[in-house]
């Protein structure tokens, strides 16, 4: 854990010391520089670009054809209603565990500078739900409490959460290899599940309003997010990944199965839920594609966190992939920016 006093010291600090976690008294965690850790700086830089604030984006026709009796199917506007009460609290809760948890133990300081940006883009998405949730005046009370009222939902974040609470634990001690796991499963939890997984039934659904040009507001906002998201999950494996390199002994054969099994049951869990969400189907959606769709997904990040894919299955939403493949995801957005700054409507 990070010890915040300062001793005189004349021995200046140089970038071999630093380690991604469990820094020793010779590290001075106020030091950004010199970097070691370029991946965390590249992201801030990265994060920092896409900017955005949720009431820059014009509500006005969402809330035309909110309004209007013929805008939307009851099944629609079940479906909508229950992504934005999924997500409501969902930010809420990576933000929390991300300030709480996460940041506490990664002492790193290129690391913490990455934490510090992405909790106020968690600020920011929370932010987004209110403001759709007011735009479209929908039942707050109803929205911010389906993650308690909702099974489906519910169960998804208590999964993902599951791990929180022992890495809250102030005894909990990084340096031994069982407190190292619980941080680690935590961190999968958080990044992969949730970010990367749980998210995307959500994504999916909404975005497919978008491509129909219905709650264009809203879905530009979702499609901000979603590009956020895909920087936090990035992130979030490369420092994980980090964490392993230098603690080998940590990720043993035991914990390697227990992590596949982790992120095996969060497929299901998604299913669930998106079985829930969309019944027989809507907007071409069924929840047979998605499960498709989230199992795809699913061994990308089993491949970028060097595991072994599960499942093979083929993506059966070729239009998602430019917004998820990081490196084109951002060439994508690079023109949106500027679109963005000039008031422009996002093109679907
Ligand atoms: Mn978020
Ligand atoms: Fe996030």
């Amino acid at each position: 854990m990070s010890d915040l006093s300062i001793c005189m010291n004349k021995e200046r600090m140089t970038v071999d010391k630093k380690r991604i976690i469990n820094n020793d008294r010779t590290v001075d965690c106020n030091q950004l520089v010199p970097i070691k850790y370029r991946f965390a700086w590249n992201y801030y830089l990265d994060g920092c670009a896409n900017h955005w604030m949720p009431t820059e984006v014009s509500m006005q026709r969402d809330i035309e054809q909110w309004k209007d009796p013929k805008g939307f199917t009851d099944d629609e506007r079940y479906v909508i209603k229950r992504v934005l009460g999924f997500f409501a609290t969902a930010e809420s809760l990576v933000g929390n565990n991300l300030v709480l948890a996460v940041y506490r133990c990664v002492d790193n300081p290129e690391a913490r500078q990455y934490l510090l940006r992405q909790a106020f883009e968690e600020a920011i998405h929370i932010h987004a739900f209110q403001y759709i949730v007011q735009s479209l005046s929908l039942d707050e009370g109803e929205m911010f409490n389906m993650y308690r009222e909702v099974e489906t939902i519910f169960n998804k974040d208590q999964y993902a959460m599951s791990c929180t609470n022992s890495v809250l634990d102030p005894n909990l001690d990084t340096h031994t290899k069982q407190g190292l796991q619980t941080l680690l499963k935590n961190m999968v939890g958080l990044y992969v599940i949730t970010e990367g997984i749980f998210f995307y039934g959500g994504f999916v659904t909404m975005l497919s309003f978008g491509r129909q040009n219905r709650i264009p507001g809203t879905c530009e906002q979702i499609q901000y997010i979603l590009r956020d998201e895909s920087i936090h999950m990035n992130f979030g494996i490369d420092l994980i990944n980090t964490i392993r390199e230098e603690n080998p002994n940590v990720w043993d054969k035991n914990f390697e199965v227990e992590i596949i099994e982790f992120i095996k049951n969060a497929v299901e869990l998604e299913h669930k839920y998106c079985q829930d969400l969309l019944k027989g189907g809507i907007l071409g959606l069924n929840p047979a594609l998605l499960k498709e769709y989230v199992q795809y997904i699913a061994d990308r990040r089993f491949k970028r966190l060097g595991l072994p894919e599960q499942y093979h299955s083929e993506n059966p939403f070729p239009w998602m992939s430019e917004a998820i493949d990081l490196k084109k995801e951002k060439n994508f957005f690079e023109t949106r920016v500027t679109e963005y700054q000039t008031g422009g409507a996002l093109e679907w």
